[in-house]
């Protein structure tokens, strides 16, 4: 007898292969047969006029923020996300020595203001993690590594140092994590040379682990940026994710064509690289790396006495003039760019710097420093830096899969404040309704294969991601008539509509569109045979 059946859904089994019309029996937590008149179970799901997928793996995000204080990961469990890789850009939130919390702390106030910050090995990071709604696989952050080890002095790390790197990465990878996530457009980060880089490949190759990177630059030195990430492939011959592929700033508009071509070649001449992509024209980031990155040498309180000098703020005016905003280019205005989170002001969450400037007689760059020095580096934003083409370009470029880049969320409780980026809530199911249904830019099984079997290749994760007899029970039901983002950006924290059912490790934890409350997640670890339970 088995747990659960799933009868008569249209099965879109994940290898982008035409979907089928079959009934799914679950048992102990595995898919145990597909096909038709699979005898008895405890449970029967009619799924007739439903898509009975894989449940999509977010192989691009930041929920080790919230997944501690959200353990039922609300806004991934109900976009039919039933694996988190977490640990992404470069940030991490483990391992932090004693005498580094507070530092780390202040560096991750505005990505995670949710999160207790406590001294940890990773190991014990990784043994104390709570049980969650999902499954979740970690990586070490190369900017936390960097942060701990070295501050955010702007120099190459001494041998010392480096050494001190490579044994908590080591550590890290002992422990289970997956891989080494960097995140170079911003400090210290940054301040690592490409050289460096490759070393921590070198270390990641003897491990048999992955890189994953969000590029040093994504506007006017995005062609370069993507090089660097795929010289770490071809040079160390380790996996290279590049994390949220996109064309930023309105000056390198249309480059996304030329993006795609270079990947390829380099995958056509057999260098493991794979993207990823969320669906949107807007990022989210903290403010302050809208600025030149010099602004944060040093670290917090440097940044926040120089943003009280007048001359500083000048030469800042003049840079973001000449070169736009950072590591994104130039932004359309600065009433693209919306506060997310405001520690200091959280009344003005979700208000434009442009709509605050126009209020205040001030420049939008000063606004932008006012608004700095009042939350002490704390505030994030949600900004309008891609063209709609270059998004379709690489979302229909079969070999790029779906992440959210999103923290899991809830619309109750601690993580609930503020105007967080819609993609939190919204991104699987955006595709599958804006993009799939209604733009028809892409066929329904290219996309769950975007979200599911694709992401599993890319990762190395042996047992998830098809619907397949044997492997793990993690399934998504959803409604392709209905499937859609509800989230908009003044409005985020909503729910998705059409998501029925999800089911991790055999367990349903989306019931009638209902979370019931159980915590079926497994830590997903580096083993020999690949990443698995
Ligand atoms: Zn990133």
């Amino acid at each position: 007898m088995h747990d659960l059946i799933l009868r008569g859904g249209d099965v879109v089994d994940g290898t982008g292969a035409p979907a089928r019309r079959l009934d799914v029996a679950v048992a102990k937590g595995r898919i145990a047969a597909l096909g038709h008149d699979l005898g008895e179970a405890a449970r029967v799901i009619d799924a007739s006029g439903l898509v009975v997928a894989p449940g999509f793996i977010d192989i691009h995000t930041h929920s080790d923020y919230a997944l501690p204080s959200n353990p039922r990961a609300e806004s991934k469990v109900r976009q039919g996300v039933t694996t988190e890789v977490v640990g992404n850009c470069g940030y991490s939130v483990a391992p932090v020595p004693a005498d580094r919390v507070g530092a780390l702390r202040v560096y991750l106030a505005a990505s995670g203001p949710w999160y207790d910050f406590r001294e940890t090995s990773f190991a014990r990071y990784v043994d104390e993690f709570p049980p969650t709604s999902v499954n979740v696989a970690f990586q070490v952050g190369h900017n936390t590594l960097r942060l701990v080890v070295a501050g955010m002095e702007p120099r190459p790390l001494r041998p010392d140092e480096l050494k001190r790197v490579t044994r908590h990465l080591e550590e890290g990878l002992d422990a289970g994590a997956i891989g080494l996530s960097s995140g170079l457009f911003t400090p210290p980060g940054s301040f690592a040379s490409a050289e460096e880089m490759r070393a921590l490949g070198d270390v990641l190759r003897r491990h048999d682990a992955a890189y994953a990177s969000h590029i040093r630059n994504e506007a006017g030195g995005v062609l370069e940026a993507v090089d660097e990430a795929i010289g770490v492939g071809e040079r160390c011959g380790v996996h290279v994710q590049i994390g949220h592929l996109k064309v930023s700033g309105t000056e390198s508009w249309g480059t996304a064509p030329r993006l795609v071509e270079l990947v390829e070649a380099a995958r056509a001449r057999g260098v493991r690289v794979d993207c990823d992509q969320y669906p949107y024209t807007t990022a989210t980031n903290p403010l302050r790396n809208l600025l030149p990155a010099w602004i944060q040498e040093g670290g917090i309180e440097a940044m926040v006495a120089r943003l009280g000098n007048t001359a500083v703020r000048a030469r800042v005016a003049d840079e973001v003039a000449a070169r736009g905003c950072g590591a994104f280019g130039r932004l359309p205005s600065w009433d693209a760019v919306r506060l997310a989170l405001t520690p200091a002001h959280p009344e003005l969450a979700g208000r434009t710097i442009g709509e605050l400037a126009a209020e205040r007689g001030t420049s939008g760059v000063d606004t932008v420093c006012d608004v700095l020095v009042a939350d002490r580096g704390a505030t994030r934003v949600v900004f309008e830096s891609m063209a709609e083409d270059d998004v379709q370009t690489i979302l229909k470029t079969p070999w790029v899969v779906v992440g959210s880049d999103g923290v899991a969320l809830a619309p109750y409780g601690p993580t609930a404040g503020g105007n967080p980026h819609p993609r939190y809530y919204g991104t699987f199911a955006r595709v599958l309704g804006r993009y799939v249904r209604e733009l028809k830019a892409l066929p329904l099984e290219a996309a769950v294969w975007k979200m599911t079997g694709g992401s599993a290749a890319a990762l190395g994760l042996v047992d998830r991601g098809l619907v397949r007899e044997g492997l793990a029970a993690d399934l998504t039901v959803f409604d392709p008539t209905t499937v859609g983002e509800r989230g908009t950006y003044t409005d985020p924290h909503r729910y998705p509509a059409g998501m029925g059912t999800v089911i991790v490790n055999g367990t349903v934890v989306i019931d009638g569109g209902e979370h019931s409350g159980a915590l079926p997640g497994r830590v997903l670890r580096h083993t020999a045979r690949g990443v698995a339970a």
